[in-house]
């Protein structure tokens, strides 16, 4: 296991920390004054300063991805709507080849309509169709543009409205029988002349994955058994930390800064390591009461203070 404790090289800030910092130029111009590595910024951050501009501030600053967010919602009450997710997927690609991210992440959707407020339906079992398809669909872009796909299963007190893929477990099946080890590609209902020729290009990268989030998964008994099976399948393309509080007043938005909750992190990341990832560890932090009214400096500091004693 890396040791963290002597300097932030392998820190990874996720934009959403710093949702309260401004736009996205000015978080990237904090990240750079303090010798932060690598960022995963949010699509809406970044339309709001530009895709070109973005990529001239990551150019200039020499910071890195380590991932964008995000992909998916790929629930739909009807066919014109699924079809909506598949196109708006394939833009997410374009945006993420254009910043040079390393994986496109994945938040699949829940019912129809429920973030919105107003679920169509309540089908749990339509909606993990439509993720499947959708994921199936999008993945022959993602290959073409040589961009990974990575799932990220959510806690399940998400799974109405944002993800209804809840546990690794889930999510490594689902790439099982979206993406085998094999190449056909046979257990799907979509039609792929030749997956095995679709592959995307690189030995060392896989096309389709999973973002393991230490807060949507520190609960689930069989962790450590699915981290170890998703290093098997070279499927490790994201590691997300932040703590759990206890109490935790708000579903979203009352994330902890690692060391301040209930999340044994610097476990996790030992058991993800052994099972072959050696990337960022990417701090995304949901805090509207408390971190993101903090100036960047500060959460910045801390972050980098945390990263290195509890990570
Ligand atoms: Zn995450």
């Amino acid at each position: 296991m890396r040791d963290f404790s002597p300097d932030h090289r392998w820190l990874s800030i996720n934009t959403a920390t710093l949702r309260g910092a401004g736009p996205l130029d000015a978080i990237i111009e904090a990240c750079a004054r303090h010798g932060i590595r690598a960022i995963a910024p949010w699509r809406d951050q970044v339309a709001g300063i530009g895709l070109k501009r973005t990529a001239q501030m990551l150019r200039s600053s020499g910071i890195a991805l380590s991932g964008y967010c995000r992909g998916g919602m790929f629930t739909a009450f009807d066919a014109a709507g699924r079809q909506a997710a598949l196109d708006d997927n394939r833009r997410a690609i374009d945006e993420a080849k254009t910043l040079g991210a390393p994986c496109l992440v994945l938040v699949v959707g829940g019912l129809p309509g429920a973030l919105a407020g107003a679920p169509q339906s309540k089908d749990l079992f339509a909606a993990r169709s439509d993720v499947r398809d959708g994921i199936a669909a999008t993945l022959e872009a993602a290959r073409d543009a040589g961009m990974p796909l990575a799932i990220e299963p959510l806690h399940p007190m998400y799974a109405a409205e944002r993800a209804c893929v809840n546990t690794l477990c889930q999510a490594l099946d689902l790439c099982d029988a979206i993406d085998p080890a094999d190449g056909t590609g046979a257990t799907l209902g979509v039609d792929v002349p030749d997956r095995a020729a679709l592959r995307v290009d690189a030995p060392d990268r896989t096309a389709l994955g999973v973002a393991v989030d230490v807060y949507h998964v520190w609960w689930d008994p069989a962790l450590d058994a699915q981290v170890a099976r998703a290093g098997r399948g070279n499927r490790l393309l994201a590691f997300h930390v932040c703590d759990w509080l206890v109490p935790t007043t708000d579903m979203l938005n009352d994330r902890g800064m690692m060391g301040d909750g209930v999340i044994e992190i610097a476990r996790i990341r030992g058991q993800v390591e052994a099972a072959g990832f050696d990337g960022y560890s990417e701090a995304e932090i949901f805090s509207s009461g408390n971190w993101w009214k903090r100036p960047a400096d500060e959460v910045l500091a801390t972050c980098i203070e945390r990263h290195r004693r509890c990570v």
